[in-house]
């Protein structure tokens, strides 16, 4: 194949707009060379690597198979046995994602081939961001799909499956959810698979299979920590792999000691002013009149109310109020 201009015009590319995108595309520059380079690296492949490669991305296209029964197997090694080829492929690919989807891409939100005003990355994040903001009002905080915390300020567009392993999916919308920083830096998600050595079996997806609502929180009052557990013991392996990936059980459990502890000193300062203004201690029907009204004040819709939720359980707990009533008695 010509690699030209002309030669990217129907019916090479379904539409002159998209010919024309794609040319001014391998027009811009990767370290310092045009992409043009890598396309003409790929079209000068031998016809052997370009058939592994077709076959490669034919396979790797078909993720939502992946979380049907008997799946075909998700191919794990690089397709192209020259490393400067792979290399030629790999950054144009991610090139789609760094330079393309950042300028915008030649369609609509509907597919719909356009030469201008075509989806941009920021068009996504703020997309995404509307798409799941559970409280309406603008000025309310919005919370991480993936934890349930704070989404923050500067969350990530967060590849699932990481597009360093499979760059044919850097600018597939089925793999880019916007999550919280924390959650995808390490040592939580970062680079890990999101696939036990190609089977997605034991995995949720954000789109494809998602866990919400499959799994419930529990904890441990005696050691303090918090768990995840699955509601049908099949969905168990799931929710094991989820929270290894993302340590939920343990960031979860850090949020629980210090709500807690932000509680115990509220409950300190109150006990502290009615001393020091000679009115009587805490009863244990105030302790559970306070603890009740404030888990019945947690709001759904606010970063975190998953595990503030189950605090408020964990505080009601007859062991707590009366362990609790010692620790105010003990306030002077
Ligand atoms: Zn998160």
């Amino acid at each position: 194949m010509n690699l030209t201009h002309a030669a990217l015009q129907p019916p090479v590319m379904p539409s002159g707009i998209e010919a024309d995108w794609l040319w001014d595309f391998l027009q811009k520059k990767q370290d310092k060379r045009p992409l043009l380079d890598r396309a003409l690296a790929v079209v000068a492949m031998p016809d052997a690597e370009k058939i592994a490669l077709s076959a490669w991305v034919q396979a790797v296209s078909a993720l939502a198979p992946q979380f049907q029964p008997a799946p075909i197997a998700w191919p794990m090694t690089c397709p192209l046995a020259d490393k400067a080829n792979w290399a030629a492929f790999r950054t144009l690919m991610e090139a789609f994602y760094e330079k393309g989807f950042h300028a915008g891409l030649p369609y609509l939100e509907d597919g719909t081939p356009v030469a201008k005003g075509g989806v941009t990355y920021a068009q996504f994040v703020q997309a995404f961001r509307d798409r799941h903001r559970l409280n309406l009002n603008p000025d309310a905080r919005e919370v991480c799909v993936l934890c349930g915390g704070l989404l923050g300020d500067t969350p990530h567009v967060d590849h699932w499956i990481i597009k360093s392993a499979v760059p044919l999916l850097s600018t597939c919308a089925d793999n880019l959810t916007l999550i919280c920083s924390t959650c995808n830096e390490a040592p939580n998600k970062g680079d890990q698979p999101v696939h036990t050595s190609g089977s997605f079996a034991d995995w949720y997806h954000p789109y494809l299979r998602p866990g919400s609502g499959g799994f419930q929180l529990g904890y441990d009052l005696h050691a303090v920590a918090v768990h995840c557990s699955a509601f049908a013991p099949a969905d168990q392996s799931k929710v094991s792999n989820l929270d290894r990936l993302l340590k939920l059980s343990s960031r979860l459990t850090g949020k629980f000691k210090a709500e807690y502890a932000n509680q115990q000193g509220v409950l300190s300062r109150r006990e502290l002013r009615r001393v020091n203004a000679g009115y009587a201690r805490h009863t244990q029907q105030e302790l559970e009149n306070y603890v009740q009204q404030w888990a019945a004040d947690l709001l759904p819709t606010e970063p975190d109310h998953e595990v503030h939720a189950l605090l408020g359980q964990a505080m009601n707990e007859p062991a707590r109020v009366q362990a609790w009533l010692a620790e105010l008695a003990a306030v002077q």
